[in-house]
């Protein structure tokens, strides 16, 4: 698939990074028009307003509706300032064209769902207009990019994939827990598509907002979706995560834009031995975890010998235990520590049933065999 850089699309010139921001829901005209006045002095790009909010418990603010329209389209003959709204029925596209919205997004709870997506998709059909696709609530990257393809097919090329985080059960700090390596990997899946980060949903807060806006432009994230509200405490949803405009100006300017590479040779051979470090060092690792595991294949070649089960919980615990004080001593958190022992010891217990079974069935051939 072949998208379009953010900056050869023909609503906006292109900058880095490429801002998104305004108002969770559109609420009143004065509160649509106030804000977008405010944002539209700040290097930001594209106003955003949710017109329809999918709202997870009913007799929430579900946002102004198609009034809302008009607002948007004062804010772009007032301040010329591009707008994208969220559509999630054929309707709202149909309404939003008609009212001459600029750009959509895709919301998280619409592209888990490919019959809704498909409807949007066939909706645009023939109409030229970037779309921007949220990923789905559920952290399943084949979900997200089933949502891609089925714009792609219907002929739109000015796609970006938004990330806003994943909801998840457990406690978290974040609203939406951001699973930075499922983006990493829709984007080398897809090389090319222009990626935003939307800390707001991620964060759920306005403190950790510019900690994960920084931590997307390092890694080379093209822009950024903020909430923002002229009146935050006074917001109909989404209160927490929005900041006011000149917070959200602050945030902007203490952004650090790095380079993706440096010119310097000098610099640029330190990168390389640094590297080269890594590669020795993996290199190590992977044998160890080989070499591990084929000892454990002789524990189970053991186990299978003396008829004893595989998983041995009191083992289990000790490892868990001595592994995690022994990490954490050596400056590696503790959580990390879990979860890399959580797939080894997986892989442990799936190398020692293969070899269980493939004992038993000699020992059956073995019997048959023998007169
Ligand atoms: C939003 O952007 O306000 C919104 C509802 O987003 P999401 O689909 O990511 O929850
Ligand atoms: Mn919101």
């Amino acid at each position: 698939m072949i998208f379009k850089a953010l900056n050869e699309w023909n609503i906006f010139s292109g900058d880095h990074p490429f801002i998104i921001s305004g108002p969770c829901g559109a609420e009143t005209r004065e509160q649509v028009l106030e804000t977008a006045r405010l944002l539209s002095q700040q290097n930001v790009q594209l106003f955003r307003a949710g017109v329809w909010k999918p709202r997870t418990r009913p007799d929430s603010f579900e946002g102004a509706g198609e009034q809302a329209l008009n607002w948007l389209k004062e804010v772009k003959e007032q301040y010329h300032f591009p707008v994208i709204i969220e559509v999630a029925q054929p309707r709202h596209v149909e309404l939003a064209l008609k009212a001459g919205i600029d750009c959509f997004w895709i919301g998280a709870r619409t592209t888990v769902n490919p019959f809704l997506i498909q409807q949007l998709a066939d909706a645009l059909k023939g109409v030229d207009i970037p779309v921007m696709i949220k990923n789905p609530v559920n952290p399943d990257l084949d979900l997200w990019m089933g949502a891609i393809e089925r714009f792609y097919k219907t002929g739109i090329n000015r796609i970006a994939a938004i990330h806003r985080g994943f909801s998840s059960y457990e406690n978290s700090t974040y609203r939406n827990k951001p699973n930075w390596e499922i983006p990493i990997e829709l984007r080398r899946r897809l090389p090319g598509i222009p990626l935003i980060c939307d800390p707001s949903h991620i964060c759920g807060n306005t403190f950790m907002l510019s900690y994960v806006a920084q931590f997307a432009m390092d890694l080379q994230y093209d822009g950024l979706m903020l909430e923002s509200h002229v009146n935050p405490v006074e917001a109909l949803s989404d209160t927490a995560q929005q900041l006011m405009p000149r917070e959200l100006k602050k945030l902007l300017n203490n952004l650090i834009i790095r380079n993706p590479t440096t010119e310097n040779i000098v610099e640029l051979g330190r990168l390389e031995d640094l590297r080269d470090q890594i590669d020795e060092l993996d290199d190590q690792i992977l044998r160890s975890i080989a070499e591990r595991m084929a000892v454990a294949r002789s524990i189970g070649q053991y186990k299978y010998r003396n008829n004893i089960t595989i998983l041995q919980p009191e083992r289990w615990e000790e490892i868990i235990r001595t592994r995690t004080a022994n990490g954490v001593s050596q400056e590696l958190t503790h959580d990390f520590i879990l979860k890399l022992y959580g797939i080894i010891h997986e892989e442990s217990i799936h190398q020692q049933t293969q070899q269980m079974n493939k004992e038993n069935k000699e020992a059956k051939a073995n019997n048959f065999t023998t007169p």
